[in-house]
């Protein structure tokens, strides 16, 4: 007899939600199969919008698919850790060996195991708000509590430390920083790093820095690894393939652990314990690390005149050209958090936002309450379509909120007092044989 009982959910599961790939989602999907044209602009998925990935790095795991067949040690190749550690070494991590690196199927498998090795039920980990939610969501899945920190629009998306400070609970165990940041692209500056890793210093927290955006600056600023302002305190920073070499697909990351080695050993214990109960990392894209860490083909994209550099100017400049509505200029990563400022137009809440733009415009953007607890208006756009794709996704926006003026448009006259808009100067943001209209395809 067929069982008709329901399956029961954990009530861990439905405290998680990652809108990048959520309800909005599946309905964005269901639109185009149904021939309707969708811009989504989701998903920082590199390869998605036509940045391709170094040739060398495709080529090197073609080159080894025959010898990749079987598992790997658990914690990764030893030749790829031994590229980490010493890509780490070079950016002044100098304690980092090979022993200290984990590889994973991406940031997103290490994260969590990261957390599961350390938390018990009820144990709070401090997270920016906003939020990439795959922190939030992972935190309540390995049972603990996320609590989050303000990060502050006004101070260029920066939190204060001394904010940070003041959540610490006896239940804290872990402060998160992801730098530069998702969604907002904030490069926070290293007083604002030491004074996180000061935090952590006194409370005794372990740090656990999402650095996968660390090859992504612009206008001349620096990164600064977490781990290098906290080299007393337990550090993971955590990377990967999926933005730096334009690989998502290939599934690959890593964690470095740095710090007092002594105070760690039953975390590094467990750690080891977790990631052999998931047997290996994916084997054929270790062997794209090596190579990947040589070759660095980032700032060609980021520095003037690059593909990123202009696309995410070309972006904000449209953004912020639309009345009402405001966005920090991001310095890193490759998103863009703009808000809509209250009183201008009849929005509801950021969801039924977000919904009513995919439904009236065809445009599919991550609302900000999908991204932690932030004032509303929020959304969250991706910086890396070619540049008429981004034109063609802020005039929907633009046509959406017109019909959403709580006030009459200016006259011709007036609008005539509008500054013209800038051209975008130097290259056109296309990448070579990149055909204009293009559409992504995420
Ligand atoms: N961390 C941040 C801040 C991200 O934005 C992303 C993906 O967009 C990830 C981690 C996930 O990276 P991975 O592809 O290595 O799982």
């Amino acid at each position: 007899m067929m069982s008709r009982s329901r399956v029961r959910t954990s009530q861990k599961s439905s405290r998680v939600s990652y809108d990048m790939r959520g309800p909005l989602a599946a309905q964005a999907e269901r639109m185009r199969a149904a021939g309707e044209d969708v811009l989504a602009l989701n998903l920082g998925d590199p390869a998605a919008f036509g940045l391709p990935p170094a040739p060398e790095v495709v080529e090197v795991v073609r080159d080894h698919l025959g010898r990749s067949c079987g598992y790997s040690s658990a914690a990764g190749l030893p030749e790829a850790r031994d590229a980490v550690a010493r890509h780490y070494r070079d950016k002044g991590l100098d304690t980092v060996r090979s022993c200290d690196v984990y590889l994973g199927n991406g940031v997103s498998e290490l994260a969590p195991l990261s957390l599961h090795a350390l938390l018990n039920p009820r144990d709070q980990v401090l997270i920016p708000a906003p939020d990439y939610p795959m922190w939030t969501a992972s935190v309540v899945m390995a049972g603990g509590r996320p609590v989050h920190y303000l990060c502050d629009e006004a101070s260029d998306w920066c939190p204060d430390p001394h904010e940070v400070a003041r959540r610490v609970t006896d239940r804290t165990r872990a402060i998160v920083v992801i730098n530069p940041n998702n969604p907002t692209g904030a490069v926070w500056p290293r007083e604002v790093l030491e004074g996180i890793a000061d935090v952590a210093r006194r409370h005794g927290l372990v740090l656990l820095a999402d650095e996968i955006y660390a090859d992504f600056l612009y206008d001349g600023i620096r990164h600064i690894p977490l781990a290098t302002c906290a080299p007393d305190v337990p550090c993971l920073t955590l990377g990967g393939l999926s933005k730096r070499s334009r690989i998502p697909g290939y599934r690959m990351g890593w964690l470095a652990l740095t710090g007092p080695r002594g105070p760690a050993s039953d975390y590094v214990a467990a750690l080891d314990s977790l990631v052999s109960l998931r047997l290996c990392p994916n084997v054929p894209a270790q062997r794209a690390v090596e190579t990947a860490l040589r070759v660095n083909d980032t700032p060609a994209l980021t520095a003037p005149g690059g593909a990123l550099r202009v696309r995410r100017d070309h972006l904000w400049r449209l953004l912020t050209d639309i009345p009402g509505v405001r966005a920090v200029k991001p310095r890193g990563a490759f998103y863009v958090f703009p808000r809509i400022m209250p009183g201008k137009y009849r929005l509801g809440d950021d969801e039924s936002l977000a919904a009513d733009l995919l439904h009236e415009e065809g445009l599919f953007v991550v609302s900000g309450s999908g991204l932690g607890p932030v004032s509303p208006g929020h959304l969250r756009m991706v910086t890396l379509p070619a540049p008429d794709v981004l034109t063609d996704a802020t005039t929907r926006l633009a046509r959406f909120l017109d019909r959403r003026r709580t006030t009459r448009p200016p006259t011709a006259n007036q609008g005539r007092n509008r500054p013209p808009r800038r051209p975008c100067v130097g290259s056109t943001g296309f990448l070579p044989g990149e055909r204009r209209g293009r559409r992504s395809s995420s």
